[in-house]
């Protein structure tokens, strides 16, 4: 397992298909309205006095996948960010879902509002970023209630509500999704902290130095545990956002950077489901190994 700290900093080599994309990155304030929001909050705010500029925004066919997708907005010219295109506060951790399957759930990655980091821009969930969408609809007050037809929605008009979080209840078809300029993020592994420190009661003191997930989520507002089944060990990132790579750090381009962790071939990932189909009860034995 390899510890050191590595900056992430999204590059892309795949195709893309362009069917599933177009973008609105300029400021032509022709598009369709921008939702107002209070910076560092996670929901829009329809109080905000100060009417803003559109912010850049794309539009995704729902059957792209996220790793499509952020491969299509770092592409792209126009963000003026630390690293190339643009990209969200934060993405599923999983890059083959697609994003009518993220949208449904109210898929999120991990990051909340620090202080001191310069990203304008609402957090939430990917559906937060929602600012239009099409979808297949029958209207039932309509001259033909029993069929469908395919509706455009705008973020707040009303009816959108019940699609922005659907749970599958709910046919999309695209959807545009505000984006904010590119970034470079630091991601620091801690593998020394017992999940006993890590998930400790969060005390007034948590946030003076004591090793809790807490005090790392105030400091950066983006941790992921990856805690090991029946094991006393807990693999800890922790990502910062970072304008340059600090020295100590290793300068990467692209997704899945722990091949340990994200490259199982067939064979292993087949031999393990036949070992846990077969004998469950190995499971406490094997576990503690895995890390
Ligand atoms: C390994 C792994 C890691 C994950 N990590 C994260 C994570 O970090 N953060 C997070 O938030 N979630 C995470 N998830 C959960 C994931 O975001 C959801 O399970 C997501 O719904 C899966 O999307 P999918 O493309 O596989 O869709 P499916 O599993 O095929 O579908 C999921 C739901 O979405 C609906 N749906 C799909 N497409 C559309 C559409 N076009 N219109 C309307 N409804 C649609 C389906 O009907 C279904 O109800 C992870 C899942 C896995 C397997």
């Amino acid at each position: 397992m390899r510890m050191g700290q590595a900056e992430q900093l999204h590059g892309q080599t795949a195709r893309l298909d362009a069917r599933f994309f177009s973008s609105y990155f300029g400021d032509d304030s022709s598009h369709k309205s921008s939702p107002r929001r209070h910076h560092g909050t996670s929901s829009f705010n329809d109080n905000d006095s100060k009417v803003r500029q559109p912010p850049p925004m794309a539009k995704v066919q729902s059957g792209a996948t996220i790793d499509a997708l952020m491969n299509f907005l770092e592409q792209q010219s126009g963000g003026k960010g630390t690293a190339p295109g643009y990209s969200f506060p934060h993405i599923p951790a999983t890059g083959n879902l697609t994003i009518g399957g993220v949208l449904a759930i109210n898929g999120h990655g991990t990051a909340i509002p620090v202080l001191g980091e310069d990203i304008c821009t609402s957090y939430g969930s990917l559906s937060n970023r929602i600012l239009a969408f099409t979808a297949v609809v029958t209207d039932p007050d309509g001259a033909t209630p029993d069929r469908y037809a395919i509706r455009e929605f705008n973020r707040g008009e009303g009816d959108d509500r019940a699609f922005l979080a659907h749970l599958g209840r709910a046919f999309l078809l695209d959807a545009t999704l505000e984006v904010i300029d590119n970034y470079n993020m630091r991601c620091q592994s801690f593998v020394d902290i017992s999940p006993n420190v890590l998930f400790q009661a969060p005390t007034p003191e948590s946030s003076n130095g004591h090793e809790s997930l807490m005090t790392f989520l105030q400091t950066t507002g983006r941790a992921e545990v990856l805690w090991y089944p029946l094991s006393d060990k807990a693999w800890l990132k922790v990502w910062t956002v970072t304008k340059s790579k600090p020295h100590t750090s290793t300068a990467v381009k692209l997704p899945y950077n722990y091949p340990f962790s994200h490259n199982m071939s067939k064979f292993q990932g087949l031999f393990l489901k036949t070992v846990i189909h077969l004998w469950p009860s190995l499971t406490p034995r094997f576990s503690p190994h895995v890390y």
